[in-house]
């Protein structure tokens, strides 16, 4: 299948959109995480008070962060030049959806997303769940099969993967899941060339 013929595009956002700058790892001291454990999934498992504690101080945190984000290479003319060919766009993101208008609006693009088409993780299970991919689906009234999901990690392939979607990765110059990816892209600007 040729990349250009999708019309239905799902995109992680920060380290995809945007330039990556959580750093995970100091998250997981900064909320007394073991360091092998999904932040997530960890806070998951939780009594609901400290899970309530830990989430507020992850809120704050990522909201910093989304006032200051970045657009990563390409990844603006990308995402115009597919809402320029009246592609369906969405977001599927682990961040909290209030912050990912927070996060499109700073690096110029929030007006290409419908609200109701951005996904965080109070709207569905987070990846490497399908959940969100599946429901965007439904949504849209299409099979995933002719969906897109575009990440910069394991997390966002393995649930593009698991839904039955088309994978891209980028933002990294190598690719270390072949067998998750379908098309690997050194950033978005290399994806956008590879449209025609
Ligand atoms: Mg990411």
């Amino acid at each position: 299948m040729n990349i250009g013929a999708i019309r239905h595009w799902v995109f992680d956002m920060d380290g995809t959109l945007t330039l990556a700058v959580h750093d995970f790892a100091a998250i997981r001291i900064a909320l007394g995480i073991p360091a092998e454990d999904d932040i997530l999934t960890y806070l998951a498992a939780l009594p609901p008070e400290q899970a309530a504690a830990k989430h507020a101080w992850l809120l704050e945190h990522e909201r910093e962060l989304a006032v200051g984000a970045t657009p990563a290479p390409g990844a603006v003319e990308l995402v115009r030049r597919l809402a320029e060919r009246g592609c369906r766009l969405g977001i599927l993101t682990r961040n909290a959806r209030e912050l990912a208008h927070i996060t499109l609006a700073a690096i110029g693009v929030d007006d290409c997303f419908a609200v109701d088409d951005i996904y965080g993780r109070d709207e569905a299970a987070p990846k490497p769940d399908p959940e969100g991919l599946l429901r965007i689906a439904q949504r849209w009234g299409v099979a995933t099969a002719d969906m897109v999901m575009v990440g910069d990690y394991r997390f966002d392939l393995a649930c593009g993967r698991a839904a039955g979607a088309r994978t891209v990765l980028v933002n990294l110059p190598e690719n270390p899941w072949p067998e998750l990816a379908d098309w690997h892209a050194v950033d978005c600007r290399e994806l956008l060339n590879t449209l025609g």
